[in-house]
């Protein structure tokens, strides 16, 4: 009997004790689904000792934001120098609290400087004009090439990172603006060199002075062995430097180096009639300039195909050699 009664008050004991811990879960399980319909888990950020929001994903939100510091923008941002980094502290907020990711990311990416990546457009290593790409860099050298402007060798470009952005011009006006236009070389008229002679005497409606004293070397219509053809002036020797005139007035069509005549000058005197002045040492005229009988317009030398100080004259009638000793000498 007493057996009996003890296992019974066991069993009531038993009982008393399996729904006190049924209560209790239940209990609990009512204020963990309170929690959860109420709460949930999100992390808060701080940056620079404050507080700036919430995030549901503090990973996604951390990648956006290193993402940006590296490569900027994809277009002007190339990077952004940002000193501190932001702490995540996880917690459970009430449910009404909403994510604010924009608003951190924008925080945190303006605390930074970005750097900016553009072009500098350059004259002779001087900035002059920014663009965003390098394909408009290629499009201003390759347009100024185009129009043949004279400083086109001086424009370069180069890649710049800066904390400042410029002012970008657009490609039309910073070609218009770089662009110079070359002088125009005044061209030396053609000039014959053909060994064509005529000994005889023909008016050339002009009257002609000596245009230096010297001694005579080598007549017209000779030949020798320096020469494949005639000799289609007449040579006279003098010192180095002795002032050459103009024969007569006229139009200088030439004055260059011009082969086996070395510095050669040309006198137009109109009507086809021309007076060339070989193997001078120095020109003192340009082509186009207007020169009068005696001026002088250079001086004896022996450049091109010469052995000795000489001025090698001629005096051309439609482009045919005359003999200069018809008329001087
Ligand atoms: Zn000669």
């Amino acid at each position: 009997m007493f057996k009996i009664g003890i296992l019974k008050s066991l069993v009531i004991h038993l009982r008393t004790s399996i729904r006190l811990i049924f209560i209790i879960l239940i209990s609990l399980l009512i204020i963990g689904f309170l929690i959860f319909i109420v709460y949930k888990p999100m992390y808060k950020v701080s940056f620079q000792g404050s507080e700036i929001g919430y995030t549901e994903d503090k990973r996604e939100l951390q990648n956006k934001i290193n993402n940006y510091i590296e490569k900027g923008d994809s277009k002007t941002v190339a990077f952004v120098d940002v000193e501190d980094k932001p702490e995540y502290t996880m917690c459970l907020i009430k449910k009404g609290l909403v994510a604010n990711d924009n608003e951190i990311f924008n925080i945190i990416i303006s605390s930074g400087t970005p750097y900016y990546k553009y072009y500098a457009i350059m004259e002779k290593g001087e900035e002059k004009y920014y663009v965003s790409s390098y394909a408009e860099c290629e499009e201003v050298i390759a347009e100024l090439k185009n129009k043949d402007s004279k400083n086109q060798d001086d424009v370069t470009y180069s890649l710049k990172y800066e904390p400042e952005l410029k002012d970008f011009t657009d490609t039309a006006t910073i070609v218009s603006a770089l662009y110079v236009k070359k002088p125009v070389v005044k061209k030396s008229s053609k000039i014959s060199t053909s060994t064509t002679i005529n000994y005889s005497k023909v008016s050339l409606g002009i009257s002609l002075i000596r245009p230096v004293n010297g001694s005579i070397t080598s007549r017209f219509g000779a030949s020798s062995y320096r020469r494949s053809s005639r000799h289609t002036g007449l040579d006279i020797a003098n010192s180095k430097g002795t002032p050459i005139k103009a024969a007569a007035g006229g139009t200088v069509s030439y004055a260059s180096w011009k082969g086996s005549y070395g510095n050669l000058i040309v006198i137009d005197h109109g009507g086809g009639i021309q007076t060339y002045y070989g193997h001078l040492s120095s020109i003192g005229v340009s082509v186009g300039q207007s020169v009068g009988q005696g001026q002088v317009i250079g001086a004896m030398g022996s450049t091109g195909n010469s052995t000795g100080p000489h001025l090698h004259f001629e005096i051309r009638s439609g482009g045919v050699a005359l003999n200069p000793q018809n008329y001087l000498y």
